[in-house]
């Protein structure tokens, strides 16, 4: 499918937009009022196979987060709209795209990291100029179709996979910034009894603390802050009442996606 690339939006689509958006940043605010001190988690419109227009709506409408999950579509989109949109990458990146993601000179986090091998060509084909923001990716449901690097425990060591992949990247990746995790978790676990805490969320969060932990003793005493990337559509105001930083929302704000042909 080609992606749209035309700018032109209706004022009817722009109101809806900006209607549906004021209503997810509402149902935020409302549940980071626990949070001390109080900061909102960060909206990321996801915009994947939606049209260029839209985004450009949005961006009139002072957003600046927008989140993409394919790269060639990110590729494609982010030259013809402003640069100072701060785009997301929450797609899985392929190695073979990793020279194609750090050519993208707005790429402001690349939400899925999980390999050294994507690391290390990041930091290649960056700029020196250029630093990247990165999450890594955790597979936090264990299903084999979600990426990621497995969670943490308190018996997890400096060896495992996730804290071997953070310390190559504050040692020797100077142009990426570690800046947390993120996790997708599964279908069932945001649809379900939503009574009841989120595994994903308390895996990402448990996680977390536990690379903290690994970091601090490796001399990384800076990282206790690390961020979290979860919650989509369905639960994001549970993901940050269970302490997300950071909402990846698509349907609720741009609707239904087509089938990706
Ligand atoms: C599409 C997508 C989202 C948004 O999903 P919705 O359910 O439409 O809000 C969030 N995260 C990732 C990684 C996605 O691919």
């Amino acid at each position: 499918m080609e992606t749209d690339l035309s700018l032109d939006y209706t004022p009817e689509r722009r109101a809806e937009l900006e209607e549906n958006v004021a209503e997810v940043l509402a149902e935020i605010k409302a549940a980071s009022q626990d949070i001390t001190p109080f900061k909102p988690a960060r909206l990321v419109p996801i915009s994947k196979i939606k049209p260029a227009s839209d985004i450009k709506a949005l961006y009139d409408a002072g957003h600046r987060h927008f989140g993409e999950n394919y790269i060639q579509e990110l590729a494609d989109k982010a030259p013809v709209l402003p640069n100072d949109i701060k785009w997301h990458f929450v797609g899985a990146l392929q190695s073979n795209k990793a020279k194609l993601a750090a050519s993208i000179p707005n790429l402001h986090l690349l939400e899925t990291l999980s390999s050294i091998k994507v690391a290390d060509l990041l930091q290649k084909n960056l700029s020196a100029e250029q630093t990247l923001n990165v999450y890594i990716q955790v597979n936090t449901s264990g299903e084999d179709a979600k990426s990621g690097l497995p969670p943490l425990t308190s018996s997890s060591s400096p060896s495992d996979p996730l804290p071997e992949l953070a310390l190559h990247v504050i040692r020797n990746c100077d142009r990426l910034h570690l800046l947390g995790l993120m996790t997708i978790g599964s279908w069932d676990h945001s649809h379900e009894d939503m009574s009841k805490p989120n595994p994903d969320f308390s895996c990402l969060t448990e996680t977390r603390d536990q690379l903290a932990r690994i970091l601090k003793d490796e001399g990384h005493e800076s990282k206790d802050e690390l961020e979290l990337s979860m919650g989509m559509s369905a639960d994001y105001a549970k993901a940050i009442k269970e302490g997300s930083s950071s909402v990846r929302v698509g349907t609720k704000i741009f609707g239904e996606r087509p089938k990706k042909q």
